[in-house]
């Protein structure tokens, strides 16, 4: 097995905290990926897969166990399902943006708004990764992955993986175990050819963040550039010289809560419906109709409220930080919190702590986080 010298994960992920883990294996090939986790699995050790570590807060104690980190790569190209589509086999350890940055070179459509996230393919479906309206399930076809069950590789389709909002069953949530233990080796997107053309926007929310009128025409090079710039301004796209993208992006999720407790937030708090908002409707046979109309049944609706907005609301700016403490809410944009320069994970979880308390204090509801925590607690 290709093992490694571990390294402390603190120079793996993109918060840059976390001890050294017991054993490193860096996978390069697809075997190699595969037998890796067989042994690991056989051993029955803990272990998890990395990516990029762009979504991983890692605790300051030592991992006792193995971290597999997928450095897998290539794209191949099939044909679509239909005339003016085709189909990319991505290698899971692919970084993200480089394959965004191909399939634009190539007049591929259906994930340039997702420039810039940072991270691996294989990552990607796990949270359903998304930006600007554009989200990985609106063109994943099928991942090829290995599940710790059987060990077996198998193909499953996008619709068995549920993808919701940040979220699959393959999600390590805050709190809960993964509905199913299995990591993805490769990702099949399928993708409009549309070449170099110009063409209007669909995505009202895309549309409005780049400031575009409806209609008008841009290509896929001018949709990632803008993007580009657009996120690098929220500090959302990493660069090695400024601390306010030493993240995890969002540290937390906007919450999801019932259409109720969302009207006891101020009117100004935005907010999205997550179910459309229709009343629902009876119908009652003439025959059977004795003049008295039933109570209309009660639907619970969901709500997303923006985690942003709770948090400024609650008093905390962007750029805040305990005196002495080496972690703070990034400078542009109070979702981030990041690491101002050697923070440990004990000082990022003492801010992000402080942050869900001030929000439950003031709102009555506690920020998840969007990461995935490792040996660290909030
Ligand atoms: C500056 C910045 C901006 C960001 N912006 C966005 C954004 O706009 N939208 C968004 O959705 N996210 C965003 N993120 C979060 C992050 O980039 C994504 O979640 C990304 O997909 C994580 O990829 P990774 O390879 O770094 O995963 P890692 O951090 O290495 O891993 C994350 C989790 O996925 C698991 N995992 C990794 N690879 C696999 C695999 N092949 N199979 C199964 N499980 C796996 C890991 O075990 C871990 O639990 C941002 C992060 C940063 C730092």
């Amino acid at each position: 097995m290709p093992e490694v010298a571990p390294v402390p994960l603190s120079q793996l992920t993109t918060l840059r905290t976390g001890g050294e883990p017991a054993r490193l294996i860096d996978a390069s090939t697809l075997d190699e990926a595969v037998a890796a986790l067989r042994g690991v699995w056989a051993e029955g050790e803990p272990w998890f897969v990395l990516g990029g570590g762009s979504n991983l807060f890692v605790g300051d104690e030592p991992f006792e166990g193995t971290v597999v980190r997928l450095r897998t790569s290539g794209i191949e190209e099939l044909p679509g399902s239909r005339e003016g589509t085709v189909r990319l086999r991505v290698q899971a350890g692919h970084d993200w943006d480089a394959l965004v940055a191909e399939t634009v070179a190539r007049g591929f459509a259906g994930i340039e708004a997702m420039s810039g996230i940072p991270g691996t393919v294989g990552a990607a479906p796990v949270q359903n990764v998304g930006a600007y309206g554009q989200e990985i399930v609106q063109t994943l076809v099928e991942v090829e992955l290995i599940d710790e069950s059987t060990g077996d590789v198998e193909t499953v389709s996008a619709e068995e993986l549920g993808l919701g909002f940040r979220t699959s069953v393959l999600k390590r949530h805050y709190g809960s175990v993964p509905e199913r233990s299995a990591v993805i080796l490769s990702v099949t997107l399928e993708l409009e050819r549309v070449g170099a053309e110009e063409r209007p926007i669909a995505s009202e929310q895309l549309r409005g963040a780049l400031g575009l009128e409806p209609g008008h025409a841009v290509s896929l090079r001018w949709i990632r550039d803008h993007v580009l710039t657009t996120r690098a301004r929220k500090g959302m796209v990493l660069d090695a010289e400024d601390p306010d993208t030493w993240s995890a992006g969002s540290f937390f999720q906007n919450a999801i809560v019932s259409e109720a407790f969302a009207r006891t937030l101020p009117a100004e708090c935005p907010r999205w419906p997550l179910t459309p908002i229709l009343d629902p409707v009876t119908v009652i046979p003439l025959a059977a109709f004795d003049g008295i109309l039933p109570p209309p049944p009660v639907v619970s609706r969901q709500v997303k409220v923006s985690a942003a907005w709770l948090i400024e609301n609650a008093g905390l700016s962007r750029g805040f930080r305990f005196p002495r403490s080496r972690a703070g809410l990034s400078t542009k944009h109070t979702l981030a919190l990041t690491n101002r320069g050697e923070a440990t994970a004990a000082e990022i979880a003492e801010l992000a702590r402080f942050v869900q308390n001030r929000v439950a204090s003031e709102f009555g509801l506690v920020l998840q986080p969007e990461p995935v925590l490792v040996n660290v607690e909030l």
